[in-house]
């Protein structure tokens, strides 16, 4: 269970204070499909930062699968993060002189898994995502809706139980957008939880439960 309870954060720009999110208080249970939407500059990537501890909150506290991970240190945060969170990006993130299947082994060696087990853990999960004949292959011979398959391959390298994906489709047209999508909805019929920012009503219409931000406060959480 994901437990947000009055979530400050705010950025500091020249003079300026941004208030990214606002007394922002939320609970997900495991297993739920939300999409997360508002209009540009409303505190979704702020949000979903939070939630995948790329981020700390000023104030409020955060409990992730029933640790409080706001008195967690950075390691402790980034062991957290590593062992529960996967994440997917809008420009997938994936380095470019690596192949498909080099992407998908870096969490693992960075993680000290030994070599013949991240192979076969990133041939598996090539496979799961339909890219077997595209396995060695670096990002720039891919098509989008690849790269994105490959980043959620990596994503789900480490096990992770929550799925966090920042405008998924943003880059992809809208057959490989559907694509993607149908992934990541399979996955969470799995039994992830998945989060997904999106501002194409489409793709929000899809999730089971939709929240609704507006100059980071949460103004709407709709279900069904
Ligand atoms: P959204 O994803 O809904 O477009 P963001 O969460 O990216 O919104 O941003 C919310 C607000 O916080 C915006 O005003 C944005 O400019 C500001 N912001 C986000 N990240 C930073 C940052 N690292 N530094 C300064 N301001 C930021
Ligand atoms: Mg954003």
């Amino acid at each position: 269970m994901i437990e947000l309870k009055h979530i400050q954060r705010r950025f500091q720009v020249g003079d300026q204070s941004v208030h990214a999110l606002d007394d922002v208080s939320l609970t997900i249970q495991d297993g739920e499909y939300v999409a997360v939407m508002g209009p540009s500059g409303s505190g979704k990537s702020t949000l979903l930062n939070v939630l995948g501890l790329l981020d700390k909150p000023d104030s409020g506290s955060y409990s992730l699968g029933g640790t409080d991970t706001t008195h967690l240190n950075d390691n402790a945060q980034a062991r957290a993060r590593s062992a529960q969170v996967g994440f997917i990006f809008q420009t997938f993130h994936l380095v470019p002189r690596l192949t498909a299947t080099e992407n998908v082994e870096l969490p693992m060696t960075l993680a000290s898994v030994p070599p013949k087990e991240r192979q076969a853990r990133a041939a598996a999960l090539i496979a799961s995502v339909g890219l077997t004949d595209r396995a060695h292959h670096r990002p720039d011979q891919l098509s989008g809706g690849q790269r994105q398959r490959v980043a959620i391959a990596r994503a789900l390298v480490m096990k992770p139980s929550l799925l966090l994906a920042d405008e998924p489709t943003g880059n992809l047209d809208s057959a490989s957008g559907k694509d993607v999508m149908e992934l990541l909805e399979k996955l969470n019929q799995d039994g992830y939880t998945l989060l997904v920012v999106t501002h194409d009503p489409v793709v929000g219409a899809r999730a089971r439960r939709r929240i609704s931000m507006r100059d980071g406060k949460v103004v709407d959480d709709a279900r069904g």
